[in-house]
């Protein structure tokens, strides 16, 4: 599981490599956010990554449980690929989760046709929710990490019927770039691309 470290003091108190040895074998990456907090305020310092146990992932996974129907659901619908069914805490009635069937813990490392499978599973149950809610709107929602959000490392998606009052996503703190550091972004995101 990613975990959050908030640590004393300003720098680091032993290497990185110390403490989270390079990945290997079966390992997989997660992710791991790391702050520092000096007097005055706690400030982000970077995330790194830190080998994970797949088959314990996996073996842990609600998501795998319900897809195996080990544990039940309120089934929307499923074909070979994906699954959907209703959230157990949802933001509004009818708020539905997809699934891919195979355990991926974000959409990172996602097979693409069971992305595509998610995807076409997720406008039609848009459809149906908007339909069967009579919502005015509809949020299409994925959460990768802890820092965005994610509570189960298994890859999903929501579909939130939103309501003109209801009170989920009600702020959208929209910045702005000074001179220059669009370009230098897009710059770098293409580099990385
Ligand atoms: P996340 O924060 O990871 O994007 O969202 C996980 C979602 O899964 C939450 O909305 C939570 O209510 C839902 N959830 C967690 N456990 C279960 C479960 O056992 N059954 C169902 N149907 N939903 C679950
Ligand atoms: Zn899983």
């Amino acid at each position: 599981m990613a975990s959050l470290f908030l640590q004393n003091g300003a720098g680091p108190e032993r290497s990185l490599e110390d403490r989270y040895p390079p990945c290997t074998g079966n390992f997989r990456a997660r992710s791991v956010i790391r702050f520092c907090r000096d007097s005055t305020r706690t400030r982000f310092v970077e995330t790194l990554h830190y080998p994970q146990d797949e088959e314990k992932e996996v073996a842990d996974c609600i998501f795998c449980k319900i897809a195996g129907g080990e544990i039940p659901c309120a089934k929307i619908h499923e074909n070979e690929r994906v699954l959907s069914f209703l959230d157990i805490g949802p933001i509004n009635p009818g708020h539905a989760l997809v699934i891919p069937k195979k355990h991926s813990a974000t959409i990172l490392e996602m097979d693409p046709a069971d992305l595509e499978a998610c995807i076409v599973l997720c406008q039609k149950v848009a459809r149906a929710v908007l339909k069967a809610t009579g919502a005015p709107g509809l949020n299409l929602l994925q959460n990768n990490f802890r820092a965005a959000g994610q509570l189960v490392d298994h890859a999903h998606f929501h579909l939130i019927p939103r309501l003109e009052q209801d009170d989920f996503l009600r702020s959208w703190p929209a910045k702005s770039y000074s001179p220059g550091q669009l370009d230098q972004m897009l710059e770098k995101v293409r580099a990385a691309f």
